[in-house]
C-alpha cells in the first residue's frame, strides 16, 4: 500500500491506473478506523480494481463549539489496518493540499434543502463542510465509485444529491451499518462512553428497530411512534435531539402509501452524540 500526501504523486499514480483501464473506488474517512470503515473498503474492492482510502480530518465540517483538536488521530494503527485489508493507497493530505487558497477563500459546495433538518439543524454548517471536502476529493481523484456508510444516512443522501445535481460521473454506493454484537452502531464516538453508558447505548438502535417493526406490522401513526421513541430514550438516560420517521428517498414526511421509510435519530449520551437509523420497506 502506498501512503501519499501530495497531489502530484497521487495524479501520477492515477494516470498509470487509468492507462491500464483500472477502475478506481474512493472511501473517504476521517481516520480512527474501525470495522465499519473497513467494511466500506471491502465493498469498494468489489466495485473497482483499485481502492483509495482517504484519512483527512476536515476542519470545515467541525462547528465552532466542536473541538477538532480532540478528534482521535491514530495514523499508525489506521495504516496497519488498511495494509492488512489490502487498500491500494492511503491518501492523507494536509489542509493546504485540500484547501490551497486557505479555508477563508475556499469555494463552498452547498446542498440546500436536505441539509436543513436533523443533523443539519443541530450542527449548522456541518454538511457544507462535508460536501465541500467530498467535492474536492472527487475532483482530485475522479473515482468511478465512492463508498459511504448508511450509518450517516442524511450524509450519503446529500452526497448522492450533490453528485447527481453536478452530473459528476461517479457512482455512489451506500454500505450497510456495521454493529457491535448488542446492536450499537460502530463509531469513533463510542469511545467517549463510560462503562455504564456503554450498556445503555444499544437502546438507541433498539427503539429505532422497534419502530421499524411497528411500521412493518402496519402502524402508520408516524408522529406517535416518534414521540414514544424519544420518551423511551429520555427514560433510558439519553438527551434525544430528534427521532424522525421519513421517506427514505428524500427525508420528506411520509404518507400512508410510502413504501421505503427511514427511521433516524440523534441522541446525546454522556459526552457522546450518537446517531443511527434503520431503513424498512413497508
Ligand atoms: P467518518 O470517518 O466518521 O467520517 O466515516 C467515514 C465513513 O465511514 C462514512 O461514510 C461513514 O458513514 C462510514 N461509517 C462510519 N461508521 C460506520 C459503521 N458503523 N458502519 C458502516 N459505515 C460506517
Amino acid at each position: 500500500m502506498e501512503i501519499i500526501q501530495d497531489k502530484q504523486t497521487l495524479q501520477e499514480l492515477l494516470e498509470g491506473w487509468r492507462h491500464h483501464n483500472d477502475h478506481v473506488a474512493l472511501v473517504p474517512t476521517m481516520g480512527n478506523l474501525h470495522d465499519g470503515h473497513l467494511s466500506l473498503v471491502d465493498l469498494a474492492r468489489e466495485h473497482a480494481e483499485r481502492v483509495i482510502v482517504t484519512v483527512y480530518v476536515n476542519p470545515t465540517q467541525f462547528g465552532e463549539e466542536e473541538d477538532i483538536d480532540e478528534y482521535p488521530r491514530t495514523m499508525e494503527r489506521d495504516t496497519r489496518r488498511l495494509k492488512k485489508i489490502g487498500a491500494d493507497v492511503l491518501f492523507a493530505p494536509d489542509d493546504d493540499t485540500i484547501y490551497p487558497f486557505g479555508i477563508e477563500e475556499a469555494t463552498v459546495v452547498s446542498v440546500p434543502g436536505l441539509t436543513q433538518n436533523f443533523c443539519g439543524a443541530s450542527r449548522p454548517g456541518h454538511f457544507d463542510g462535508v460536501t465541500s471536502v467530498i467535492a474536492r476529493l472527487f475532483a482530485l481523484m475522479q473515482p468511478d465509485v465512492a463508498v459511504f456508510g448508511q450509518k450517516d444516512y442524511q450524509q450519503q443522501l446529500i452526497i448522492r444529491h450533490m453528485t447527481e445535481d453536478l452530473s459528476l460521473p461517479i457512482r455512489i454506493i451506500t454500505a450497510p451499518t456495521v454493529r457491535e454484537d448488542d446492536g450499537l452502531a460502530k463509531s469513533s464516538r463510542n469511545q467517549y462512553l463510560s462503562d455504564e453508558e456503554r450498556t445503555v447505548a444499544p437502546k438507541l438502535f433498539q427503539v429505532l428497530d422497534a419502530i421499524g417493526h411497528d411500521l412493518q406490522n402496519g402502524k402508520r401513526n408516524f408522529e406517535e411512534l416518534e414521540k414514544r421513541a424519544a420518551k423511551e430514550l429520555k427514560a433510558a438516560g439519553f438527551q434525544p435531539e430528534y427521532v424522525a420517521v421519513r421517506r427514505a428517498q428524500n427525508l420528506a414526511p411520509p404518507d400512508r402509501d410510502c413504501d421505503e421509510i427511514v427511521v433516524l435519530a440523534a441522541a446525546v449520551l454522556g459526552k457522546a452524540r450518537l446517531i443511527d437509523n434503520v431503513v424498512v420497506t413497508i
